[in-house]
């Protein structure tokens, strides 16, 4: 038996994993929780000093945590009313030009990714940008 030894490279900032060292360099450029992230999306010109400036628009999670105990012990959860999640979401949408993953690096830097996923889906919203993009493209190339 022999035994095959691969390196395995891991992102600095999330920790997903590859064999590829192209690729998880690749993803490092982009991931979400990377503060001088380059963005992928068509038409996009967030810099990092306008995502700093987002995440930090966004209200401190802790404020809507509450806890509470029974007889098995204490527990803990996150309510963030939907008006609060709506107007966030409109101020982050007018702060970064509304690029979804822009907004999702925001959100998910300020610890709300996974709160909002009902109110924020990142899969449609990008599928409707490269939509859009690519409607603009075919209009401009072929001039209707
Ligand atoms: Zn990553
Ligand atoms: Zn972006």
């Amino acid at each position: 038996m022999k035994a095959k030894r691969v390196n395995r490279y891991y992102c600095d900032f999330c920790g997903k994993s590859g064999c590829s060292a192209y690729h998880i360099r690749r993803h490092e450029e982009r991931c979400t929780l990377n503060p001088d992230r380059k963005c992928g999306m068509p038409e996009c010109y967030t810099s990092p000093a306008e995502l700093a400036e987002a995440v930090a628009s966004i209200p401190d999670v802790k404020q809507f945590v509450h806890q509470s105990g029974d007889d098995l012990g204490d527990w803990e959860w996150f309510d963030i009313p939907n008006d609060t999640v709506a107007a966030v979401l409109a101020d982050l949408e007018q702060r970064l030009d509304a690029c979804p993953v822009c907004m999702y690096a925001a959100l998910r830097r300020a610890g709300w990714a996974g709160m909002v996923r009902e109110q924020f889906n990142l899969k449609e919203r990008i599928a409707d940008c490269w939509n859009e993009a690519n409607r603009a493209e075919e209009r401009a190339r072929y001039g209707y």
